[in-house]
């Protein structure tokens, strides 16, 4: 059964990971090494209470991008001072003293990790180095959050040998377009070295590609990885949007997953949407074991930059499988009478726990969809200087958006789970055709083009 992820990546997300409420729509918590390294007390206390599995993702490519994505404006805008650039100290506290050599060299060489930081002088690979790597990487995983561990959150626990993550993730770096058979080589060599170390937990190869290096190689990379025979896999493709893969983009995954089938038995994919979820149908392997994604946000993310991004205004539309921008999702709501009533609202749009609530409190269908609409304008300055205006949601409409979210997410692994492939696909068909007449080609893409990649495909 495919396992639902929760990326945890700051700490106001919390009230979404906890209590009754929440327990049962996830399985697993992705915990990112930057709040891990920087508040392990709190993290500790929060993955305590929320009594979910979990795993810490050490976040070791962050070193080898440009370090401007490793740093923060420091500047008084209002006293009009120039830029200036500082490491994050959350990035700082995980080099330098959670990861050690070399990548503390990124910090004070001001400078990214290029392959050769990890070789001799005559080019072969520093093995006492890569194993201090190693060492290190898997340390933090482990000992971080149960060295930082109160009493209380102790208790909760019945001691603290239960707190361990489910797996430890190798040192791993992202496997760019330009470079990547020698940063493939390093992971290998780091999943190795790192198995080694760890004897009581399984430990995953984390396997982060850009699309182009995919298409290049392929089997290049599939066969050294089935020499390498990982306990598991966790998946990140950069900027993987699903709902804009064309059917050939979708084979070409489908291909990557039956293969890297070949080499493991456990395939996560960090950032997925519900054709992520789908493939984790049981009658297609499964090609997939889990997927995850953030609070309303995170169903695809880019390499770079490094770190969460801002949650936009967006409407999870079940039936779409997507997070419409909010003025899409009303254009579709309006259109087919999804907001001619209370009744209409609850069979077409969502009857989650946050929009019944609402519904309830308005008794209006088109005064509760316009609450999680609700926007100020925020004005922000571009790294560039220009000067950008944006429609921001409101407090109150992010935290509705985000429980209807999760809701829906919850309910898709459900349907999955529960209803067979074939009905599944009928429904992205049925619903493409309902919806399209009226709607923008693009918004609708993607129901068409998941189902017509994946029937016929899968029963190959
Ligand atoms: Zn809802």
């Amino acid at each position: 059964m495919s396992r639902h992820i929760y990326q945890y990546n700051i700490n106001s997300e919390q009230r979404f990971f906890l209590g009754k409420e929440h327990h049962d729509l996830y399985d697993l918590i992705a915990l990112n090494g930057n709040i891990v390294s920087h508040a392990p007390a709190g993290v500790a206390a929060f993955v305590a209470n929320a009594g979910k599995p979990f795993y810490v993702d050490p976040q070791t490519h962050a070193f080898q991008h440009a370090t401007i994505h490793l740093k923060k404006d420091i500047s008084d805008k209002e006293k009009k001072e120039p830029p200036n650039y500082i490491f994050r100290p959350s990035i700082k506290k995980l080099a330098q003293e959670r990861l050690g050599e070399p990548f503390s060299k990124v910090i004070d060489e001001d400078r990214p990790l290029r392959p050769k930081d990890f070789t001799t002088s005559d080019s072969e690979l520093n093995e006492s180095l890569l194993e201090k790597v190693c060492q290190n990487t898997v340390d933090f995983q482990l000992k971080t959050l149960s060295d930082s561990i109160d009493d209380e959150a102790r208790e909760l626990l019945g001691g603290s040998s239960a707190f361990k993550p489910e797996f430890i993730l190798a040192p791993y770096f992202y496997l760019s377009p330009l470079s990547y058979e020698n940063w493939l080589n390093l992971n290998l060599t780091f999943y190795n070295k790192t198995k080694q170390i760890v004897s009581d937990l399984p430990v995953f190869l984390a396997l982060v590609i850009s699309k182009e290096a995919l298409e290049e190689g392929l089997s290049e990379i599939v066969a050294k990885i089935k020499k390498t025979k990982p306990d598991g896999i966790l998946l990140w493709i950069d900027d993987h949007v699903e709902e804009e893969l064309n059917k050939k983009e979708i084979w070409r995954y489908v291909d990557l997953l039956s293969a890297l089938k070949n080499t493991t038995e456990t395939i996560y994919n960090s950032h997925g949407g519900y054709l992520s979820i789908l493939l984790g149908h049981e009658e297609t392997g499964p090609l997939l074991d889990g997927v995850g994604h953030s609070i309303n946000y995170g169903e695809s993310r880019a390499v770079v930059p490094v770190g969460g991004g801002i949650p936009m205004a967006r409407f999870y539309m079940f039936e779409m499988h997507s997070r419409l921008r909010w003025g899409d999702a009303l254009g579709i709501a309006t259109s087919n009478g999804f907001l001619n009533s209370v009744k209409d609202y609850l069979q077409n749009i969502c009857s989650c726990i946050q929009c019944a609530s609402l519904l309830k409190e308005t008794k209006s269908a088109a005064v509760t969809f316009d609450l999680y609409g609700d926007s100020n304008e925020l004005t922000f300055r571009r790294r560039s200087g220009a000067i950008v205006k944006l429609d921001y949601p409101t407090k109150e409409a992010k935290q509705f958006a985000s429980r209807h979210y999760l809701y829906n997410k919850a309910r898709e692994f459900d349907t999955v789970r529960s209803d067979d492939l074939t009905t599944l696909l009928n429904r992205l068909k049925q619903t493409y055709e309902k919806i399209s007449p009226t709607a923008e080609e693009e918004i609708v893409a993607n129901l068409f083009n998941w189902e017509q990649a994946l029937v016929g495909r899968l029963k190959k």
